[in-house]
């Protein structure tokens, strides 16, 4: 296989990045992860060469929006409640599960909780009116499937691989059901704020991402990606065949060597649309009147991760 890092682009150091990492003090040296390609970072050099840059080279921290940590928050629950035997999995177990689920949430990231004003929330510290807006995206959810006909094989797993060319591809997949029959659906829940039109080919895409990684570890194509849109109470049902994954696995191959390419130089350029309205970074963007930083040469290793919050869009 070729390794991708023979020709990684200016200011990174291609040797590191097959190397062990020094373990502090003395420790035994950690094994570096290798540059990969995540379907949100992937999707946003589609979307955007330099909205890519913001995220993943300049890591610019982009404040996350009530919208995005309630779908956050509404993934978790349905992980948990995943974790009920079947019969239990009702819509007020999963109303139970949304307080606690977000109080460790925001204990985890305390600065989610500073999205809200005093006055949204109760003396339990717990934005209730919020909460009831997770409660009724739950609610959606069971009018599209009965959790408790379902026994996923897993919920948030972390999906791998490596093409023939050397691209290394990684992401989290929210829900895998398999068949007794070796059928895989794929199952992705969206809560996020934009209208569905928009965000669709998106969703489409990281769908088409999750099944070349699927299809590489396994061997088998998925039988059915299927998007929950739980704001309108929607599913989508896609059926992808080996021929375009294999098309969708070389799009992705030019992505990353676009990327590298544009890495070398920093040459990032706007690429303007309807989705800047929702762009964080529209103040440093210059489609906007605004100046980029300097740009500060390739991660090391490469950033091409993705957040909880990507994952919960
Ligand atoms: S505002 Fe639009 S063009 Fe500018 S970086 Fe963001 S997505 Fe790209």
């Amino acid at each position: 296989m070729t390794d991708t890092t023979d020709d990684a682009p200016a200011g990174g150091s291609n040797a590191a990045d097959a190397a062990p990492a020094a373990g502090a003090d003395g420790e035994a040296p950690r094994p570096r992860r290798r540059p990969a390609l995540s379907p949100s970072r992937a999707g946003d050099f589609k979307q955007c060469p330099l909205l890519y840059r913001f995220r993943a080279i300049d890591r610019i921290p982009e404040p996350p929006t009530k919208a995005q940590v309630r779908g956050t928050l509404v993934h978790s629950v349905l992980e948990r409640l995943f974790a009920l035997p079947r019969g239990d999995r009702s819509p007020e177990r999963a109303h139970a599960l949304l307080a606690p689920t977000w109080e460790e949430l925001s204990q985890e990231s305390p600065e989610w909780s500073e999205l809200f004003a005093e006055d949204e929330t109760g003396p339990d510290g717990h934005a209730a009116g919020w909460l009831d807006g997770a409660g009724t995206l739950l609610d959606s959810y069971f009018e599209l499937e009965d959790p408790n006909r379902l026994e996923p094989e897993a919920c948030e797993v972390h999906v791998e691989t490596e093409l023939g060319s050397g691209v290394r591809l990684r992401g989290y997949v929210d829900r895998l059901d398999v068949a007794p029959t070796g059928e895989i659906r794929v199952v992705d829940y969206k809560t996020g704020a934009a209208p569905r039109a928009i965000g669709e080919a998106k969703a489409l895409f990281q769908m088409k991402f999750y099944a070349v990684v699927l299809w590489r570890t396994r061997g088998v194509v998925p039988r059915q990606l299927k998007l929950m849109y739980l704001r309108d109470g929607q599913d989508l049902a896609y059926t992808p065949d080996e021929d375009e994954l294999a098309r969708f696995e070389r799009t992705l191959e030019a992505i990353w060597s676009a990327i590298r390419t544009a890495g070398k130089t920093g040459d990032f350029r706007p690429s303007p649309s309807k989705l800047c309205n929702w762009c964080a970074h529209q103040s440093l963007c210059p489609e906007f009147g605004g100046t980029p930083p300097e740009y500060p040469g390739w991660p090391e290793p490469a950033g091409g991760e993705e957040s909880a919050l990507d994952r919960a869009d």
